[in-house]
Parts: structure tokens; sequence; C-alpha cells
């Protein structure tokens, strides 16, 4: 049977609450009390550090990321469904850069929006210049110049990505054919060895430039 009245000390309680707050916070946290080091909430990217190589995608347990090219807009998307994801934590230690996605404190993934639950981060995509095929994200492009420092010299791809980021050259096209001899012959030529190629183009120049026709 329920008293009539609530006790002395429920009441107590429930007038500390209204002046002081719940004790308890969202989710598993307790108020004022900050979540363990390591412990592993919701998940965020960061845009900067990012070079959208998919590394993150290929790691994903859950089928909780994608990595989706949109070449008419010249853009790569990486994006995160946090309604599929289990928190494992693969992405965030297999990330390539070990910098572009982090746990947060933020438990609360509660939103009244029903595309709410996915992050999205863009970046912008290079093209293959014979054939206009997709062939890496820039930022990815510039990473692997940095990373590969003199050796840069030995992968036009990554050089004159590299060189035209910085301003030294606007585009490369030394001795390039006119458009008559592109129309006679469609190449590909040896000056061609010098453009942003995919490997299909690549081959098809170094081939040319080995065996000729
Ligand atoms: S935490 Fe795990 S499940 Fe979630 S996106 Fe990363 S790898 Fe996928
Ligand atoms: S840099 Fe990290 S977050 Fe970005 S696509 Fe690669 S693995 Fe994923």
């Amino acid at each position: 049977m329920r008293p009539r009245f609530p006790k002395l000390r429920e009441l107590g309680e429930a007038i500390r609450a209204i002046v002081q707050g719940p004790f308890t916070g969202k989710g598993t946290s307790l108020r004022g009390v900050s979540p363990f080091p390591g412990v592993r909430y919701k998940i965020e990217f960061d845009q900067d550090k990012c070079i959208f190589c998919g590394a993150c995608v290929r790691v994903c347990p859950a089928n909780a990321r994608a990595i989706i090219d949109v070449p008419e807009m010249a853009i790569r998307r990486n994006i995160h469904y946090q309604d599929s994801c289990i928190y494992c934590g693969q992405c965030v230690r297999y990330c390539t850069t070990q910098d572009a996605i982090r746990h947060t404190p933020v438990f609360d993934l509660a939103s009244l929006r029903s595309d709410g639950f996915a992050n999205e981060i863009q970046g912008e995509l290079v093209f293959c210049e014979i054939c206009a095929g997709v062939v890496a994200p820039k930022k990815q492009l510039l990473w692997i110049a940095h990373k590969a420092g003199a050796l840069v010299s030995a992968n036009p791809n990554l050089y004159l990505t590299l060189y035209r980021e910085l301003g030294i050259l606007e585009t490369l096209r030394p001795c390039s054919p006119s458009l008559t001899e592109r129309q006679s012959h469609p190449g590909p030529f040896r000056s061609d060895s010098l453009r942003i190629l995919c490997p299909d183009c690549r081959r098809r120049v170094s081939l040319r430039e080995s065996w000729g026709e």
C-alpha cells in the first residue's frame, strides 16, 4: 500500500534535485565526473587532417563508414553513420594519419532529424589528364608527397600536385601535342609522362615510351 504522503527523505531529495539539478547526466556519465580516459563515445572527423584515403572504411566491421566519389562535383565524401557504429574504435586505431578521427566525451546521439545520424566531410579529387578518371584525393597525394621528401621527384602525380599546390606551377605540359595532333593521333604521347595520370594511362604511356606503337 502506497503511503499517502512522501517520506521526509524523499521530499528532501526532490527539493535538492530541483535546486541543484539531477545527479546523473546524459548517457552513462555522472554530473561533474569526467569520462574515463580512452572511453569510446561519439566519433568525430577532423576535416583538416583527413586525407580521404578510405582506410577507415576498409577496417570498419559494421559497415558504418563509406567513401563515395562524386566526379561531377570533383569531391570525395567520407561518411560516418553513427546509428550503425558499434564504437569498436578500429577506425580510430587504423586511421592513416593517426589524427583524423577521434572519440569524444559526448555520449548523447539523440536527434530529431532522420538524417541526423551521419557525419560527413568532403575532399577535392584529382583527375587523370588523359582519360579524366579519378586518380586520388588531392590531400592524399599531398600527404604522400610530404612523406616522400626528396623522393617526390620520382612520381609525376605527386610532384605535379605538390608544385601546383605551392603555386610553383600552374600547369606543366611541356611539348604538349597540339589539338590538331591529338585529333590525328589521340596518343598517348611521350610528353604525357609529365602529366597527372591514372594507373591505366600511366601504363599505356610507359609502354609506348618503351616499345613504341
Ligand atoms: S568505431 Fe568501429 S564500427 Fe564505428 S565507424 Fe569506427 S570501425 Fe566502424
Ligand atoms: S585519413 Fe583517416 S579518417 Fe580520413 S579517410 Fe583515411 S583513415 Fe579515414
